[in-house]
């Protein structure tokens, strides 16, 4: 489901949004191996220039990650693309759990895609902003919280699909608990040498997991700050 609207392009960086240049990273993301057209058109409708500092929003249409200060970094638009995807494989989703709400890009795109999305971060101030940005985007399908995204939402679970942003040193098994039998975890799993992403589907009797390949993503840390 999309839901056909252009989202508010805010107060900010007017001159960064001309929508030749998302244009150009939606036409990169497709040379990158990115097909399913419901995440692009979600890329194109969606201002990242407005999910970071206003000294980077000229670079908000490259693909690559930015920091968004205290110690984090907004995803690469590619990485963004891809988990999305894999997220979205088995059909259409419902509700939705993102663990690291970060600048809340991520969340604005599964928006588009799927009916409600509940999203945790542990750092106060970026969920602070994050929220602020979606109302003004009127993303009001978006419910943000200040956790630790290691025990999930327990009052909104089951979900149809979780997406962790940050990396973990093991698949956290109360997130898995969290899922609908079906239900998909799209997350980079620390391997020590490397990261990889990982799409874990929860089956009636267990869980079969897919390695997506190597992918870089801050820590996914334990408490709230
Ligand atoms: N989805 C974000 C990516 C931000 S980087 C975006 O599109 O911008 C990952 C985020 O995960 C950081 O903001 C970090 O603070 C948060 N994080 C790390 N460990 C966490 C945890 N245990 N619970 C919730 N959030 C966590």
């Amino acid at each position: 489901m999309i839901h056909h609207r252009h989202l508010s392009e805010g107060s900010r960086g007017i001159g960064m949004t001309s929508h030749g240049t998302r244009d150009r990273l939606v036409s990169r993301l497709r040379e990158k191996g990115i097909r399913d057209e419901r995440v692009l058109a979600a890329i194109l409708n969606t201002p990242r220039h407005a999910f970071v500092d206003e000294a980077l929003s000229s670079r908000a249409y490259e693909d690559t990650a930015l920091p968004i200060g205290l110690g984090q970094t907004i995803s690469q638009p590619w990485i963004v693309a891809r988990m999305t995807e894999a997220l979205l494989e088995g059909g259409s989703l419902d509700k939705v759990l993102e663990v690291g709400t970060g600048s809340g890009y991520q969340s604005a795109i599964l928006a588009q895609l799927v009916k409600e999305v509940f999203t945790v971060e542990r750092i106060k101030e970026l969920l602070r902003s994050s929220r602020k940005l979606f109302h003004e985007l009127r993303l009001y399908n978006i419910h943000a919280r200040h956790a630790d995204g290691h025990v999930g939402w327990t009052t909104q679970a089951p979900f149809d699909g979780i997406l962790v942003t940050a990396a973990a040193r093991r698949v956290p098994e109360e997130l898995v608990a969290q899922l609908e039998i079906g239900g998909r975890l799209v997350m980079p799993l620390d391997r020590g040498s490397e990261q990889r992403l990982l799409a874990i589907r929860r089956t009636e009797d267990g869980q079969e997991t897919e390695d997506l390949g190597a992918v870089v993503f801050v820590p996914m840390l334990s408490g709230l700050a």
